[in-house]
Parts: C-alpha cells; structure tokens; sequence
C-alpha cells in the first residue's frame, strides 16, 4: 500500500510512535480528528484503542483492587507496597513493555525487595542461555538490510504476520545503490507473492537446523553426510547459488520453539560461514506483535547493563545477580510455585497469563499498566496502579528490536502519572514499609 509522506498531510497532525510491536514505527500521524496514518492494522487498533481509553468519558477507576473496587492513588500504592513487602518472594516481570526509564525503576523496586526479575523472553527460559553468550551473532541494523542487502533470506520466519511493516519499511524500498534485490523464503510461509525477485522453498520446520547445517558445509566447501543430503539437497544448491551471486546477505530469523537453542545456534555458524566470504549479516525478529512487549530489547539490554543478564535473574542484586537460565525464568518461578507475587508492568505473553491465571489465589499481584491492560485481570488477589497511556502519553525511551534508540513523544496529555513515577512511588512505599517493620522490630 502506497503510504502518504507524513509531510505532506495537514498540519494539525501529530507524530506518534507506535507500541504495538518491537518495530517501534515513529512515522505514524494522528490527525485532528483522531485517525492514525499510517500504521498497520494491529497498530491502528492499538492506537485508536489507546486515543479511546484517554478519553475522560471512556476512563474507568483510576485504580482497582482484585474485586474491581476504585480505591484512591495513595491507597492503592500503600496496599500495593503491603502486599509486597509481606510476600515470601516476589517476581518482576512484563519489563519489554516499558520504556528504559521505567524498567530502570521496576529494578529499583526488585533489589529493595530482593525479588527475581525475567523479561519473559524466550531465551531466559533455555537452559543452555542466551545464544549470543554461547555463539555470538553478527547481526545489523534493519536499515543496513534495506540499503545493502541484494539476497534476504527469510529463514522459517514471516514478518508479514509478526512484523507487519517490516517488509513495506526495509525490503521493499530500492537498494541504495540501485541493484535489484532477491528474496528467498525457506519454510512453511512464502512470506511474498511469488514473483522473478522473489522464491519460496517450502520446508518444515522441523528440518530448519538441517537444512542450516547443510548450506553451512556446502558454504564451507565440505562433505555433506549422506542422511543430510536427500530431500534438502536442491533447496540448499539453490540458496548456495544465490548467496554466491549476491554481494551483501540478510537472514532474517524468528524465535523458534526451539527449549535448547539449536535453531538459533545453526543459523549463528552459517551467518558466520557466509560472512568470511561476503557481507552478510543476521536479523533476529522475535515474536513481534505476539511478544510480551515493544521493548524486549531494551528490556535485555537495561537488565544485561544491570545484572549481567537480560533475564532470568533468581534475585536481583547489582553488586552481582545470580543468572539461572531454564530455571529463574518467570514461567517456571511461577509454574513451581517458588513467587507468591509479582509485580507486572503492561502486558503480557498469553503463556504467562495463563501461568498465572492457573495459580488462582496462591499469587499477589501489583499491574502497573495503562487503561488497555485494566480489563485482562485474572483471578488472584489483584492491584491495579494505572498508568497514562504507553502508546499516546509516555515520555521516554526504547530500543527497536535491532538496539536503534526510539525516543517515546507523547502525542496527548493525561493526568495520570507515567509508568516510572508509579514505580518510584511503590518502592519508596516498600522501603518505607521496610523501615517500619525494622523498627517495630520484625523478624
Ligand atoms: S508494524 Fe508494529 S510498530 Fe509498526 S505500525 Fe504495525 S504494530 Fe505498530
């Protein structure tokens, strides 16, 4: 779809990033009359749904307990920090979806309460940790991709369904240069319409770390063993011809279902293999409008800075974290039963909903979030602190997926607090709380 230059329309317009995945689109525009410019469908609606929730009319209680109960913004705070403070052990979570600053808080608020902290990303949970620590990964900018790349490889991913602009913002336009650029699908989706530029090679992906392995010796110039070099063998002759043709190449990846990170591993070695010979680089999409949240990199990145890990830290500590990949992910924690609170800034992952959702009662929790999230409270003694709005009405900052800094420009004011000064509150309550009871002399 052919997308009018922001530039060019009305000057009652406003600029606005949009949250709605880890792409981070900052060249959307919302007119006078509240329409939203081009976005995608998924970031329209989260949009028009975040214009809506700001409306005075539309506002529901400026903050919740567990029974829907409107409690004033001191009170909530002061139960919220009660709760915590007598918690046995307490989880942070939902950080991809706040902006830096607030993440900076939410680990403020963990190290008072000693409380482990996961980002809900995929690779806390492998026990064999994050594959950059165990590979290392060559990877760019997405624009790198849109003015360098003259071979995209989609390697059993599709950004059409995950990253719904990705393709429209960074392969469609011309290479800088002027060549043409090619495009390969290798899996289940053909990711574009079939076309002279662009081929699909069904494969499932099941057979993702094969046919890696495959093209890798290929590259390598070594044998392929026998059982490798059957059903695979003309879908990697015909990669190997393309990658040999091309001068820079882009293996654009998705987080698999992958518990040991093999996927991952084999794609990170053939990058490698490739880029001895010829540019080449990687992108790592993750779930994108599936994810827990649009700043999952920022998230890493801030709890990397901080604890040496971006996430399944058993107890967060910065004079040095204990990092348990497979074991202090948020999943498990609450799977086994080892928090009975947590502290969730935004939304989300369904899988961890439903951990949650499935504990009932035995789990306290404290929601920092904006009106969007106020209606998803499962069972469970709950306190809503809500926030001004993470799409329209938040200051700050966050990293798109491939670490470029976006900088959040609120596009309306709200007269609610944003998410970092709930946090700061909440944890001076819980520091508060903490002296209290130091000095009535609890255990
Ligand atoms: S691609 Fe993602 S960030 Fe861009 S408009 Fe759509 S949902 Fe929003």
């Amino acid at each position: 779809m052919k997308r009018e230059s922001p530039d060019a329309l009305g000057v009652d317009s406003q600029r606005c990033t949009c949250t709605g995945c880890p792409l981070l689109c900052d060249d959307i525009l919302i007119t006078a009359a509240d329409g939203v410019e081009q976005a995608c469908d998924h970031g329209s609606k989260t949009i028009h749904e975040a214009l809506a929730d700001e409306l005075p009319s539309a506002a529901p209680p400026a903050e919740a307990s567990a029974d829907d109960t409107p409690i004033d913004r001191e009170t909530a705070i002061e139960r919220a920090a009660e709760m915590l403070a007598s918690a046995r052990r307490v989880l942070v979570t939902g950080l991809a979806n706040a902006p830096l600053e607030a993440i900076t808080a939410a680990c403020d608020l963990a190290e008072s309460l000693g409380a482990a902290v996961d980002t809900g990303l995929p690779e806390s949970a492998r026990a064999a940790g994050p594959t950059i620590a165990r590979a290392g990964e060559v990877t760019a900018a997405f624009e790198e991709l849109r003015d360098r790349a003259d071979l995209v490889i989609f390697w059993c991913c599709n950004p059409t369904t995950s990253h719904p602009r990705f393709i429209e913002r960074f392969v469609t336009p011309p290479l800088a240069d002027g060549r043409p650029r090619q495009t390969i699908a290798i899996g289940p989706d053909g990711v574009m319409p079939d076309a002279s530029s662009h081929r699909h090679l069904p494969l499932s992906r099941d057979l993702a770390v094969e046919a890696a392995r495959l093209l890798h010796l290929r590259i390598a110039g070594r044998h392929a063993p026998d059982r490798l070099a059957g059903p695979l063998a003309s879908d990697s002759a015909t990669l190997h011809d393309a990658i040999r043709s091309a001068t820079c190449v882009a293996i654009v990846t998705s987080d698999a279902a992958d518990p040991v990170g093999l996927e991952a591993w084999s794609i990170v070695h053939l990058v490698r293999t490739i880029a001895h010979e010829r540019q080449a680089f990687q992108i790592p999409l993750g779930a994108g409008i599936a994810a827990g949240g649009a700043n999952a990199a920022g998230a890493a990145a801030a709890c990397t800075w901080r604890y040496g890990a971006a996430g399944g830290i058993a107890r967060a500590d910065r004079m040095g974290s204990l990092f348990l990949p497979g074991e202090s992910d948020a999943r498990r924690l609450i799977d086994r039963g080892e928090v009975d609170a947590v502290v969730i800034l935004g939304r989300l992952g369904g899988p961890l909903e439903q951990a949650i959702a499935d504990r009932g009662d035995a789990v306290l929790l404290v929601r920092i979030s904006d009106a969007a999230e106020m209606t998803r409270q499962p069972p469970g003694h709950t306190i809503h602190l809500r926030c001004a709005s993470l799409t329209t009405a938040t200051t700050g900052t966050m990293l798109r997926e491939d670490g470029r800094r976006v900088v959040l420009a609120p596009s309306r004011q709200s007269t609610l607090p944003h998410m970092r000064e709930r946090l700061v509150d909440l944890t001076g309550a819980v520091r508060q709380s903490h002296a209290v009871a130091a000095v009535g002399g609890r255990p």
